[in-house]
């Protein structure tokens, strides 16, 4: 997430808003190194900002689970207002945390809240393969060829295949197994990959919900609900 350079300096006790922008306005502020003078510049918790060359201090990093509940935008702001991620933190957590990757509006689960730049930084980058488990349930029952299929990529669209998963067929459901719920683990990020991988078996989703992130399960976590990793947790996720 990003925001107002003056807006940072301020939260990080450097000066007021207004104090912080004559700073700026003044040449006293470099980020990653570069003197900045415009004062709408956009910074995120990855940036190294300066003031007169001292590094500003930063926040004690936080992080925490989310079980994302459905109807809710995985971003800071939204211009429809609708309810966001960070609502469900507002007035319990001061710190300036964003959420670390997203989720479709209508998917549930787990969800990595922190203001710790660099894992962000390390979780969403696609070399680093992070693993993400999903629960879909999808219409009708997919079979062998099938779950094959899924296992060793199919094309998402014009120009990507998914990457190789691993898929089970958690249950069958329905008076006449009209639904399936399928657990897949995939390594990699693309916007809807788990719904275009299973429409494109012919499945198509109907409810998704991830269930664990980078190692860190859901467990019972119930929907609009967080809380603070341990310190093995955040240890093992480097
Ligand atoms: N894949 C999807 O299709 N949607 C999500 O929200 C996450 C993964």
């Amino acid at each position: 997430m990003s925001e107002r350079l003056q807006k940072v300096m301020a939260h990080a006790g450097i000066a007021s808003r207004r104090a912080s922008e004559q700073l700026i306005e003044t040449g006293h502020v470099r980020v990653n190194g570069k003197v900045v003078t415009t004062l709408g510049t956009k910074v995120t918790a990855a940036d190294r900002i300066e003031v007169d060359h001292k590094p500003i201090q930063k926040e004690a990093p936080v992080y925490f689970l989310f079980n994302k509940p459905r109807g809710v935008i995985t971003s800071a702001t939204d211009e429809k207002h609708r309810k966001t991620v960070l609502d469900y933190f507002q007035h319990q957590v001061s710190e300036r945390i964003y959420p670390v990757g997203r989720l479709d509006y209508d998917t549930t689960g787990a969800l990595l809240v922190t203001n710790d730049g660099e894992l962000d930084y390390l979780l969403t980058h696609p070399k680093h393969e992070i693993p993400k488990t999903y629960l879909a349930k999808v219409t009708g029952i997919p079979n062998a060829t099938d779950f094959h299929r899924l296992e060793t990529g199919v094309k998402l669209d014009a120009n990507h295949r998914s990457a190789p998963a691993e898929v089970r067929l958690a249950k069958k459901m329905g008076n006449d197994n009209q639904n399936a719920l399928v657990e897949l683990t995939i390594h990699e990020g693309r916007n809807h990959e788990v719904k275009k991988m299973l429409q494109a078996v012919g499945h198509p989703v109907e409810k998704l919900k991830r269930t664990a992130f980078a190692g860190l399960k859901l467990a019972d976590l119930e929907p609009g609900q967080w809380r603070s990793l341990n310190k093995r947790e955040v240890r093992d996720l480097w």
